[in-house]
């Protein structure tokens, strides 16, 4: 039976990739600090046989015996990473020493999670991987954007010169059930804004666009890249563009609600555009997302429907 540490494993996204491992027949270490991630996303797998739950800080050096990694551990949301921004650049870089050093201890081959923000506010459309981006070094964003670029240049030199076995994704606006009420992400803003009736706010014209891909796309690619332990760096998302505005309609329009919009600022260094070429995970991975944004949405909404009653704390 794999072994297979997750760390961030309580997050949106690691805690889907626990319970996708777990029905793989895996044995999961599920590490978290708990910043952005809830025990509740948890709460189902803490009696399981093969689920050992480890609280830890991935800042701090970290020993368990696993045959797999994966590092899901950061903040995604901007608004959460621009919360404590040193500790943000601390987990991307200290986070992924400590990680290789893991791997490179258990021969385990580690999967990191990059992102699209490597590519900054793109200058070409769609991204292809072999495109290095255009980013603002000392922004309010860099924390993320340089912290993700930094550890895949990390990542990189240790397998040119340690052997290190890893693999690099870079995931593309991702959502689904299980992300947080108030964590400031436009999908789940969005719903939790238009099922409350509330007024969705769209920052600037809306005309930006995104391309949402829904988690249980991303773990199919998650599961092709772990059996062909495919180095990449490799584009995952859904090429399906759309604007901000176009998302708000689509969500009203799906929650029945009776919200309006209204328009702020956009954020400094908010990227214009983004849309992955996925020509090499097709090619690769023989992988593509099967799940399209209005079937995505109605299942994310179902899930909020259901926690409308929670307590939308970040705190667990
Ligand atoms: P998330 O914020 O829900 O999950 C991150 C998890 O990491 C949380 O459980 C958090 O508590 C934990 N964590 C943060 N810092 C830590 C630390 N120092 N030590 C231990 N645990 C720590 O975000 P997510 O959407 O699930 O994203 C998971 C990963 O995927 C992140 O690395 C993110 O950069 C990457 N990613 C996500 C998206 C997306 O659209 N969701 C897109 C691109 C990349
Ligand atoms: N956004 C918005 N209203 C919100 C939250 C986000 O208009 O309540 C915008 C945000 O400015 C950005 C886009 O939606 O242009 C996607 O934002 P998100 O934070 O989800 O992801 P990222 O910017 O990291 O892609």
């Amino acid at each position: 039976m794999d072994k297979i540490l997750v760390s961030g494993g309580a997050g949106f996204i690691g805690s889907h990739l626990c319970d996708f491992l777990l029905k793989k027949g895996c044995y999961v270490y599920c590490l978290d600090n708990f910043s952005t991630g809830k025990k509740d996303n948890i709460y189902h797998l803490i009696n399981h046989d093969n689920f050992n739950l480890i609280e830890h800080d991935i800042v701090d050096s970290i020993d368990v015996e696993v045959d797999k990694i994966f590092n899901l551990s950061c903040p995604a949301s901007p608004e959460q990473y621009q919360k404590n921004p040193i500790k943000t650049m601390k987990t991307s870089i200290l986070g992924v020493y400590n990680l290789i050093d893991l791997s490179l201890k258990y021969n385990a081959h580690l999967i990191h999670a990059s992102t699209s923000e490597v590519y900054g506010d793109p200058l070409e459309h769609p991204q292809r991987e072999s495109y290095w981006g255009n980013v603002n070094p000392i922004g309010i964003r860099s924390c993320y954007d340089e912290g993700k670029r930094c550890s895949e240049t990390i990542i990189m030199d240790y397998i040119r010169k340690e052997n290190l076995s890893a693999s690099i994704v870079r995931i593309f606006n991702t959502y689904g059930p299980h992300m947080l009420k108030n964590d400031g992400r436009v999908v789940s803003n969005f719903i939790v804004s238009a099922l409350l009736n509330d007024n969705i706010i769209i920052n600037g014209d809306g005309m930006q666009t995104r391309s949402f891909c829904y988690i249980s796309d991303l773990l199919f690619a998650f599961e092709k890249i772990l059996d062909k332990e495919y180095v990449g760096p490799i584009n995952i998302g859904n090429p399906n563009e759309t604007t901000i505005l176009e998302l708000c309609q689509l969500i009203i329009e799906l929650t029945n609600s009776n919200s309006r919009f209204i328009f702020s600022k956009l954020p400094k260094d908010d990227p214009l555009k983004r849309k992955p070429d996925i020509s090499l995970a097709q090619k690769e991975l023989n992988w593509q997302p099967e799940i399209n944004l209005r079937e995505g949405l109605m299942k994310t909404i179902c899930f909020f429907k259901e926690k409308r009653h929670e307590s939308d704390s970040t705190e667990n």
